[in-house]
């Protein structure tokens, strides 16, 4: 009987880990769950006879490998994998997945809430902007922003999207404008969201040449990561063009400097706040339990990301 151990620093919410070990009941399946835990020694000692690992935005790098020599499959509850050394899975021959398209409605949502929040100001009582009939920049057009796409162009936005993935269709049926260049993101969107993934081509992308592009008004939205950003330059944006905006889901590093130059014209969430709904937690929690099971009794692997 295999055994999967659910890792989570922070924890699924309560109603998506009733659904977790329903679906691992009936695939009959053993499990155990390690929630909370701060010292990687303890996820360490748990995944040492796992068979299968569920995480969300845990941490999986070679000593947790290392530590787990049944380990077949680590799913990564989410969209981003960044988090996972995929070399080394790939050497230990275990497989990598996401849940890509489960969490993407609440990350949507979070979007749309972080433009109007700081398009009013950040509710402080003055008079502020609406979204409707402005113009939105999708930098990256996977799962996510075509949610935001949908409820975008529901408010009255016009949508522009580039992502030299994808082919025109994918473009064209959800009524989006595709741009030819990253250079076209930042010229184009009165409001600028940010849905690239983290790798070694886009961390710190977002520079000083893309920055100077933008409109004087803009308001950025990054539900991505952090580290596609160069914050120094942000900072230098924010300074150079003084109605600039910018709110982040995920503190940047440099919080302090950024809270005390520009108080009213930056955000973050406390935490990371995309995913954090019920409806996202049962979606991302079950589908990897089906990912797992899929793949432990069909060879299933779809959603397999170290190819
Ligand atoms: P996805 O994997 O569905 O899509 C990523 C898209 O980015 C793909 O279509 C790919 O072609 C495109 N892309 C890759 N490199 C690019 C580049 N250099 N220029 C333009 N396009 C590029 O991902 P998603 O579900 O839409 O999520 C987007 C990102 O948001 C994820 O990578 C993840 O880091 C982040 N995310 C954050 C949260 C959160 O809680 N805040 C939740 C989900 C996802």
């Amino acid at each position: 009987m295999p055994k999967v151990l659910i890792a989570t620093e922070k924890p699924f919410a309560a109603g998506a880990v009733t659904k977790i070990k329903a679906e691992l009941e009936q695939a009959k399946y053993d499990y155990a769950f390690l929630e909370s835990y701060t010292d990687p020694a303890d996820l360490h000692a748990a995944v040492k006879d796992a068979d299968a690992l569920i995480i969300r935005s845990d941490i999986v790098d070679e000593a947790v490998f290392n530590a787990a020599p049944n380990l077949k499959i680590v799913v990564r509850a989410g969209a981003g994998y960044d988090n996972i050394d995929l070399k080394t899975a790939t050497a230990k021959n275990v497989v990598a997945m996401n849940t890509p398209g489960q969490n993407s409605n609440a990350v949507a949502e979070l979007a749309i809430g972080m433009m109007i929040y700081m398009a009013r100001g950040k509710f402080n009582g003055k008079s502020g902007t609406e979204l409707a009939g402005k113009k939105l920049s999708l930098y990256g057009y996977g799962y996510v922003p075509r949610f935001l796409a949908k409820m975008a162009k529901g408010i009255g936005m016009d949508v522009y999207a580039y992502d030299p993935y994808l082919k025109d269709e994918q473009f064209a049926q959800d009524g989006v404008t595709r741009l030819q260049s990253v250079e076209d993101v930042f010229k184009t969107g009165d409001y600028i969201s940010l849905h690239i993934p983290a790798t070694a081509d886009t961390k710190k992308s977002i520079n000083d040449q893309l920055f100077a592009l933008m409109k004087d008004n803009v308001i950025m939205i990054n539900t991505a990561r952090k580290e596609v950003i160069d914050e120094e330059a942000l900072v230098r944006a924010l300074e150079q063009k003084a109605k600039f905006r910018y709110a982040s889901d995920v503190a940047p590093d440099n919080t302090a400097l950024l809270e005390e130059k520009f108080g009213e014209r930056v955000y973050w969430t406390p935490k990371k706040m995309g995913a954090q709904t019920a409806e996202a937690n049962d979606n991302a929690g079950v589908a990897s339990v089906r990912q797992i099971v899929g793949y432990l009794e069909n060879g299933d692997k779809t959603f397999q990301v170290n190819k």
